[in-house]
């Protein structure tokens, strides 16, 4: 049988049916890291191969919650994949007061993740890559500055360079005998779905500090109806699950006219600290590096900001004309410039203001601040670095 490959409309692609193939680069996963790597490649006219384990398009737990900062980014048009326009925020605080809600103008969108990582992987698709799906890879061998792959589906890979953009369970990164990410946050996510007409905020989202450790709950509209969980940057949140359930039951306006059902739980590998984002020509992106927020939790600007990087890397160093020895230390002294900083502040911004969250969130929700902490936050148009200085500025002049 010929293998094909579908796109987001159904139409198929006949692709490469030998069972062994020689690239210069092989994707691993069709996430927005790995499809825009594998996109910033194919377009430089690199010979690549995009592996994904699932059958695409495929699903993928996650709010959707996408900042302005992440659209210019990413650089594509998304509009088939945004469920709402994001145009108020509600911040809560303990016994759900309200520190501050803000309506001015838009602060990102939500996506559906099917849809907005199909988008990414037709567009690399167009750009002559090959993608398979169905395709997880389970061994990776590594032989003489050569990586071969072995996926699900009886295929092998073969090339000098390789980039894991496999997620937060990485068998990239497993395979490479690369440590364990060691700190990481863990979430709960349930879907509600309205079975009766129910007036909803669809343009706002709330994000309640005031219930879970070192973490929010929130509720983001999601098309005709609603996402509520939890997240937190502890190693665990017990009883998440019943948790959150019970949060929706206290609230009126989500506990009747409604469906809920529950659509799971995992780890967000938040960014703690230096950790190793590679090996020789091996490359980590995304969340498999663990590119997460420590704050707010979000991924999708990081993941496609280091697939971008991580292609950029590959591309320069076959421009110089170099082997892929060097690789890691290129992608690596990129990533340093171009995201850990902003990653470390977020970690150290989270560990102080869930420490002492109350008086942090009251104090900030009080200063004048040229606009609203929040907005800049939520829009991720200013970086933590910015936004520390001038908290501190303004403190100082109290
Ligand atoms: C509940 C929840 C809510 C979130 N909400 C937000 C949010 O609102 N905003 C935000 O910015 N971020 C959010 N995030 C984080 C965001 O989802 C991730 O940071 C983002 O998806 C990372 O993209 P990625 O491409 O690195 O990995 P992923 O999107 O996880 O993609 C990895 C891909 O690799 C595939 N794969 C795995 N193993 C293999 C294998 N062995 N072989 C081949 N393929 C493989 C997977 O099937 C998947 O398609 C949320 C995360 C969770 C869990």
């Amino acid at each position: 049988m010929t293998p094909v490959s579908q796109n987001r409309d159904g139409d198929t692609d006949i692709l490469d049916g030998s069972m062994n193939h020689e690239l210069e680069a092989i994707v691993v996963g069709a996430g927005p890291a790995g499809g825009i790597c594998a996109l910033e490649l194919a377009s430089a006219g690199i010979d690549v191969a995009l592996l994904e384990k699932e059958a695409l398009p495929r699903f993928k737990l996650c709010a959707g919650g996408f900042s302005e900062r992440a659209q210019d980014l990413l650089g594509l048009d998304i509009s088939d994949a945004i469920t709402n326009k994001v145009e108020a925020v509600d911040f809560l605080g303990k016994h759900r007061s309200r520190l501050r809600k803000d309506s001015t103008s838009i602060f990102g969108s939500i996506v559906d993740r099917k849809l907005f990582d199909a988008i990414i992987v037709d567009e690399a698709r167009l750009a002559g890559c090959a993608v398979y799906d169905g395709a997880g890879a389970h061994s990776i061998e590594r032989e003489g500055g050569l990586f071969r792959v072995a996926t699900q589906d009886g295929r092998t890979f073969t090339s000098k360079a390789l980039v894991g953009a496999d997620g937060s369970r990485s068998v990239v990164r497993r395979h490479l005998g690369l440590p364990n990410l060691r700190r990481r946050g863990v979430t709960v996510m349930f879907e509600l779905l309205p079975n009766t007409d129910v007036n909803l905020e669809s343009t706002t989202i709330k994000l309640d500090f005031g219930v879970v450790d070192h973490g929010y709950m929130w509720i983001f509209p999601f098309g005709k109806g609603l996402s509520v969980g939890a997240v937190t940057s502890n190693n665990y949140l017990p009883g998440a699950r019943a948790k959150v359930l019970e949060y929706i039951e206290d609230d009126e306006a989500l506990s009747s006219g409604f469906d809920v059902k529950f659509l799971g739980g995992c780890v967000v590998p938040y960014w703690t600290g230096e950790r190793r984002v590679g090996d020789g020509g091996c490359l980590l992106a995304g969340d498999a590096a663990g590119l997460v927020d420590a704050f707010m939790g979000e991924g999708l600007s990081w993941a496609i900001l280091s697939g971008r990087i991580a292609a950029e890397a590959i591309i320069t160093q076959r421009g110089a004309g170099r082997g892929p020895l060097g690789l890691h230390a290129r992608y690596a002294t990129a990533l340093r410039r171009e995201v850990l900083p902003e990653l470390r502040k977020a970690y150290w911004f989270g560990r102080l203001a869930y420490k002492y969250k109350e008086p942090i969130f009251k104090l900030v929700s009080r200063l004048s601040f040229d606009g609203d902490v929040f907005t800049k936050m939520t829009r991720s148009r200013v970086s933590y670095r910015a936004l520390i200085a001038r908290m501190f500025r303004q403190l100082i002049r109290f």
